[in-house]
């Protein structure tokens, strides 16, 4: 039989024996008959001097027996067992133990009148004490609905509500289990009354002694609730503005926990409109005496009304959210089951704990991640063998001696690994080619798809806009400049080669190709007497064929869907080698976590006597002399670029518009000059055109919306001004400043900004100060983390909530699970995968969402 103090009182006898009968039955709630709240309720007057500790008179005295799982019942008993016995009674189990674990003795449930046994490490954080009853109770949806309906089947959420979680992309229940919080505020600490100091937070749970709506402020217009608190220590004032409506809810002798401010008003102490919970037994505080979840917000949307249905989410409809991981994989990482790693994220028992549901939500993330990229992977090369090319040294030498620069030993660097994977025979090559703008990557290349060509096969390489593709076939005519005949076609670009016989063919295929030159192209293609094609999305479609192409190369290819990628390769056999190429640099361990074991090459070095841009910011107070300066340039004959933050319609951003700028600029500014604008509502055919206007020197300033990659190379342009500079990440800001400083004039970056914040100054420094594309990219994900990094957009990946990229151990730990999963069940198939591959699959389909 339970323990018992001896000199506890009489009642406490059959109580104990119900405590054993209960434990005997699996905590059934059959010991008493009628149930154990019926005896609660008759004895709680006798079992209330028991409680030594108020704030757990709740959830000892009114614990609604009943609606308790076994698990909680067993650690309320197992709590009244320690109090029973005396055990409960140390002091140092009645607050917080030194480790932060709630001091109920609900870990160590079931033996009896043990105390929690410590975690393993010391978290940094203190634990929330729960002030209620337990932790969340994990439960099921209604029956016919699951884990995926839509969130307005979660009480209280209405249609208006829906829309506005939209905007945080939540329809789900699924979707809001996932939605976690940025972070906490730590209001777990709860102090007496007597304890409080002034200009400090606390929490303070307390009863209501009188509230009352009052009025303020000069004409009584400012309403407001006013209350007193008190505890055993003393009593406290507290005042929520504007909210009257309290008034009435706070009722007299009602038990509050407030988490806030005190400020010293009048030589008395008082709470500033703090967060506060009203406590009933059933529902926990979810705002105050606890490590409290911060979520990002929208309009209309607060953060009380987000926490209220996480909590019942988690409560309701947790427990049909099903592991993903394969039980040996989670066995071997020793990571937190996933309700509670959902449940702890959100409403953490301790920073520990906090940290730990972080860690495994990460590694999902990854793992997920990895496994796509290996299936995609493994699909794809199932069975093929690549066509190994055999390179024609002596073309290559006599192309590279044709060129009036050496290669940069990056570039011969990256050159050998490219030649060097089509020499093998199996698998066909996968590799990124990635350097900074002006890195010199088509010379690069061309030697790649020369080496092809010169072997009897066809390569091709598309680019996402036509003037791209214009540069880049500009670019290999000039590369093949001292080869090429003398007449050329618009489209046709004719090379010879030694000791090739028949000379290299490159052709150029956009949109706006004419409809003759198109026709001679596609036969020339289809035939295999075209040896090199470059351009547009039009070379996936319908009518062009290349049965020869062994080589396709895509650049800046995250502007590509993954679709688009395939199909460019699939124009011929299933074994063609695939080159991407990026200009935005790529930190390893980023690479690693988003192309898996994709392979790189990275030009990491620019040629020789390259100007560096010179960088400043300036405030807006600046704003005029930028312009002056830009006015300077162009009357010397220089071009300008000006860019504006990303204008979405559905946010309320307070960035400048980039449209009515334009006006502002083309009527106020600069009404003399030739100005040109680009946004990403325009058609493609329409931002070509004002693209090559610039280019031709038709343009003296381009202004310019983020979405619209500039990219292209105007030597004459010396100017890059960018207006809401914050508003961008680093890399993307080196990226729109490698557009300048490419012909032989001295050019500027110019950063505007209103009012950066502290990062974002940095940020800006860090680009003042560093001219070096990858060191930039480092610095910007110490600063952003990897889901910001790209900007979600451009990254064609779904956002990594989770994983932060200091996450190497958790990386590794991930890909090799992931290979271990693959290994065994190539597909996923087995019955013990299922979970997992539905996981799989939504990543997927999230990722394909933000492709097309
Ligand atoms: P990226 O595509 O990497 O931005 P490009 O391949 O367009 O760069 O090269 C930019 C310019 O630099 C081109 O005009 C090219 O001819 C030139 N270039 C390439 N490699 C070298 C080199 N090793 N030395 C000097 N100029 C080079
Ligand atoms: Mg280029």
């Amino acid at each position: 039989m339970a323990a018992r103090r001896a000199d506890a009182p009489n009642w406490t006898i059959p109580f104990c024996k119900i405590l054993d009968l209960e434990e005997a039955h699996g905590f059934d709630n059959s010991a008493v008959v009628g149930g154990m709240d019926q005896f609660i309720q008759r004895w709680s007057e006798q079992m209330s001097p028991l409680v030594p500790d108020p704030s757990e008179k709740d959830y000892l005295l009114q614990p609604a027996y009943a609606e308790l799982l076994a698990q909680e019942r067993q650690q309320w008993a197992a709590r009244w067992r320690d109090l029973l016995s005396g055990a409960g009674l140390q002091p140092s189990t009645l607050s917080t133990n030194s480790d932060g674990s709630p001091s109920k003795g609900q870990r160590g449930a079931g033996a009896t009148g043990t105390v929690s046994a410590p975690p393993e490490r010391v978290p940094s954080m203190a634990a929330s004490p729960r002030l209620d009853d337990g932790g969340p109770r994990f439960g099921k949806p209604p029956v016919g609905l699951t884990i995926d309906a839509p969130i307005d089947k979660l009480r209280g959420v209405d249609s208006k509500l829906a829309a506005r979680f939209q905007r945080l992309e939540v329809s789900t229940i699924r979707d809001l289990l996932y939605l976690f919080p940025r972070r906490h505020k730590d209001y777990s600490q709860v102090a007496k009354i007597s304890d409080l100091v002034p200009g400090q937070e606390f929490t303070v749970v307390a009863q209501v002694w009188e509230a009352r709506e009052v009025s303020l402020g000069q004409r009584g217009k400012l309403k407001a609730t006013e209350a007193v608190l008190s505890d055993e220590t003393g009593n406290v004032k507290v005042i929520w503005f504007g909210q009257r409506y309290l008034a009435r809810s706070l009722k007299p002798n009602s038990r509050v926990s407030i988490s806030g401010k005190v400020d010293l008003y009048r030589g008395q102490l008082v709470f500033e409109s703090p967060e506060y919970d009203i406590l009933t037994a059933r529902q926990p505080g979810l705002n105050t005496g606890r490590l409290a979840p911060v979520y990002p917000l929208t309009r209309g949307l607060a953060v009380q009304t987000v926490r209220r249905l996480t909590w019942q989410a988690i409560n309701g409809w947790l427990g049909a959210v099903e592991d993903g991981l394969p039980a040996p994989t989670l066995e071997r990482t020793g990571l937190m089951p996933i309700r509670e790693a959902i449940s702890q994220a959100h409403y953490p028992d301790s920073s520990y704990n906090c940290e730990a549901a972080r860690r495994r939500l990460a590694f999902d993330e990854l793992l997920t991640l990895q496994l796509a990229v290996l299936s995609y992977r493994r699909e794809r090369e199932q069975d093929i063998q690549g066509i190994p090319i055999k390179v024609d040294e002596r073309v290559l030498h006599s192309f590279l001696g044709s060129l009036p620069f050496p290669l940069t030993e990056a570039q011969q660097r990256c050159m050998q690994e490219i030649l060097a994977d089509l020499g093998r025979d199996t698998p066909p090559m996968n590799r990124l080619l990635q350097g900074e703008v002006g890195s010199g990557k088509t010379v690069v290349v061309l030697a790649a798809l020369l080496a092809v060509a010169a072997a009897g096969h066809q390569g091709a390489i598309m680019v996402p806009t036509e003037v791209l593709a214009e540069q880049h076939f500009e670019t290999v005519r000039q590369l093949f400049n001292s080869l090429a005949r003398p007449v050329q076609e618009d489209n046709l670009i004719t090379a010879y080669i030694e000791p090739l016989e028949h000379p290299i063919t490159v052709g150029l295929l956009t949109g706006s190709t004419r409809a003759k030159a198109r026709r001679d192209l596609v036969e020339m293609a289809s035939q295999g007497t075209l040896d090199l094609l470059v351009g547009t999305h039009a070379l996936i479609q319908e009518g062009v064929e290349l049965p020869k192409l062994v080589l396709a190369v895509m650049d800046e290819q995250h502007r590509f869907g993954v679709r688009q990628r395939s199909a460019l390769r699939e124009r011929g056999a299933r074994t063609a080698h695939s080159l991407v190429m990026s200009a935005t640099p790529i930190p390893r361990t980023l690479s690693l976590t988003l192309y898996g074991d994709l392979d790189i090459s990275t030009i990491d070095q620019l040629p020789p006597g390259r100007q560096q841009v010179r960088t400043r910011w300036v405030g807006p107070e600046r704003r005029q002399a930028a312009y002056g300066f830009v006015r300077k340039q162009v009357a010397e004959g220089r071009q300008a670029f000006i860019i504006y933050p990303l204008i979405d319609e559905s946010e309320a951003v307070d960035a400048r518009a980039a449209t009515e700028d334009y006006q502002w600029l083309a009527s106020d500014v600069f009404p003399d000059l030739r100005l040109g604008l680009l946004h990403g509502r325009m058609t493609g055919r329409d931002k070509d055109r004002v693209m090559r206007q610039f280019r031709d020197g038709e343009l003296d300033i381009l202004a310019s919306t983020a979405v619209v990659e500039v990219g292209i190379d105007v030597p004459n342009a010396t100017v890059m001004l960018i207006e809401g500079a914050d508003r961008f990440g680093l890399s993307q800001l080196h990226q729109f400043r490698g557009r300048v400083g490419r012909g032989q004039h001295r050019s500027y970056c110019l950063l505007v900004s209103n009012s950066p914040s502290e990062t974002a100054r940095e940020r800006l420094n860090a680009l003042e100060q560093i001219n070096d594309g990858f060191h930039l990219a480092e610095v910007d994900l110490e600063l952003r983390g990897p889901g910001d990094f790209f900007g979600t957009r451009q990254s064609g990946l779904p956002n990594l909530r989770m994983a932060h990229l200091s996450d190497r151990e958790l990386l590794n730990e991930a890909r090799a699970e992931a290979a271990r999963i693959i290994e065994e069940d190539p597909l996923l198939e087995g019955e013990h995968h299922a979970a997992l591959r539905a996981q799989v699959g939504r990543f997927l389909a999230e990722a394909s969402a933000e492709f097309s």
